[in-house]
């Protein structure tokens, strides 16, 4: 079993990566690939981060056609609810709304980004310093 303590660090190490290349955002599913465990298991952790504001929770309604599966729409969809009728703007298909359309999705926080780069420039200039020294 892994302790907890370690797969948080590993989750944040996941979305540190994230954050410092040209990704907009994950999904969870990646994230546990990372950590090498199940989606349920860091699922929470990658909530924390969303309290402390380093990432936004995205639902997504995809296509519910196993043959299109095309995300339609995100974070706009407000004015989407539960048992709507839907067609998909991209095969033409026809659904009510359900629960199980939504995937979450997790962004990176533009003031994250900032921070972070920010950070890793400095410890960039930090580390060249240091070796001028020795
Ligand atoms: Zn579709």
């Amino acid at each position: 079993m892994v302790a907890q303590f370690e797969i948080r660090d590993k989750v944040l190490e996941f979305v540190q990566m994230a954050t410092l290349s040209p990704v907009k955002g994950f999904y969870p599913t990646s994230a546990a690939k990372y950590v090498n465990t199940s989606v349920q298991t860091v699922f929470p952790y990658l909530i924390d981060l969303v309290k402390t504001e380093e990432l936004i929770l995205v639902w997504e309604l995809r296509c519910p056609n196993f043959d299109c599966n095309k995300t339609i729409n995100d974070s706009k969809f407000e004015s989407i609810s539960i048992d709507d009728e839907m067609e998909c703007p991209k095969c033409g298909y026809e659904f009510e709304v359900s629960n199980k359309d939504f995937f979450p999705r997790f962004d990176i926080s533009s003031s994250y980004k900032e921070y972070l780069n920010k950070k890793d420039d400095n410890s960039g200039k930090k580390k060249r310093v240091f070796s001028l020294q020795t």
